[in-house]
């Protein structure tokens, strides 16, 4: 995933570290869901069903994607061999699922740090024309865990969402009485 650029930054590989420990329990969980066919909804989907048997597989390729060195295209071959999906369909895997490790294994670690306060919606300059990311960004800072108007609390609200969740504020530091 994002590795190259970050592997020189302690801070950063923690947070690849809490992407692939978001990976391992959650990654592949939307897949065969009608959210990859575009619509906000969970249930299965008709359209692009998924087996348990590929879900997991997915849920093992994303987890060691953020173990080691990983590019875009070798993350969507993999990917493309363990589930018969199209190239296509297996970048939008990759991208989309790369993104959900991203954004919420920042959440978990935003949440379990108590230091951040409120986040915004940075929304991507890939998005050609408008969308519920709009509303996301325009809704400005919205307290941590609480969900922003596409009804998510990061991103990404779609596949093919490349937005980014970015710290608004901080809390004041708790005074630590050493004993
Ligand atoms: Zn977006």
């Amino acid at each position: 995933m994002t590795v190259q650029r970050t592997n020189t930054s302690r801070v950063i590989s923690d947070v690849n570290q809490i992407a692939m420990a978001w990976a391992q329990e959650h990654a592949g969980e939307r897949l065969g869901t009608k959210w990859y066919d575009g619509e906000t909804s969970m249930e299965p989907s008709e359209k692009w069903p998924v087996s348990e048997l590929v879900r997991l597989a997915i849920r093992k390729i994303m987890t060691e994607a953020f173990s080691k060195e990983t590019s875009m295209s070798e993350l969507t071959e993999s990917i493309r061999a363990a589930s018969g999906f199209t190239k296509e369909q297996s970048r939008t895997v990759a991208e989309t699922e790369g993104s959900l490790a991203m954004c919420h294994g920042n959440l978990a670690a935003w949440k379990r740090t108590g230091i951040v306060k409120s986040i915004k919606w940075r929304k991507s300059s890939l998005h050609k024309g408008r969308d519920v990311c709009d509303l996301n960004a325009n809704a400005g800072s919205i307290p941590l865990g609480q969900a922003f108007p596409s009804g998510d609390e990061v991103p990404p609200a779609h596949i093919g969402c490349c937005c980014c969740p970015c710290i608004a504020e901080l809390n004041e530091p708790k005074r630590t009485n050493s004993v």
